[in-house]
């Protein structure tokens, strides 16, 4: 029972962790007010970037593109992967094992009655998709990213 508690204890300090960092996040260098978001961005965009939305598997601009370049933020033009650490996943989502430095920003998404983690822009919060620890070498986690989130930049 004792040991229970503890876990249970060391779980929510966690859970609790993940919250706030993601909270304390408060102040995004690039904020716009609600009513700029929706001027600035397309319907597809405000509802992933905005109201961390989903875009439909396979249907996206970037799940097979294969060139050479850097992905960055459709909302506010921060640099977020590269094409380097893009692969194949399989999913349908542009998907990547590592991000470029200072590029994101996680939080906790329990929207779904259970604990993923969220991925956002570190310059404007913008919600990206979500990191799973499926992924390849080196990092083993996949970055599983829609594509209307990201504006690709050919190198
Ligand atoms: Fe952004």
């Amino acid at each position: 029972m004792r040991h229970l508690i503890l876990i249970t204890l060391i779980y929510s300090t966690f859970l609790s962790c993940g919250q706030s960092s993601s909270k304390s996040k408060i102040g995004y260098q690039y904020k716009l007010t609600d009513q700029q978001w929706k001027e600035k961005l397309t319907p597809e965009e405000y509802h992933i970037l905005r109201e961390r939305g989903t875009e439909e598997a396979f249907t996206g601009k970037y799940w097979d593109n294969k060139t050479r370049g850097k992905y960055i933020c459709a909302g506010c033009n921060h640099e977020l992967f590269s094409s380097k650490t893009k692969f194949k996943s399989g999913t349908g989502w542009p998907s990547f094992y590592d991000y470029i430095e200072n590029g994101i920003d996680l939080g906790v998404d329990n929207n779904l009655g259970y604990s993923r983690n969220e991925v956002h822009c570190a310059n404007c919060g913008g919600h990206l998709g979500h990191v799973f620890d499926d992924g390849p070498p080196p990092t083993h986690l996949r970055y599983c990213i829609n594509s209307a989130a990201l504006k690709f930049i050919p190198e």
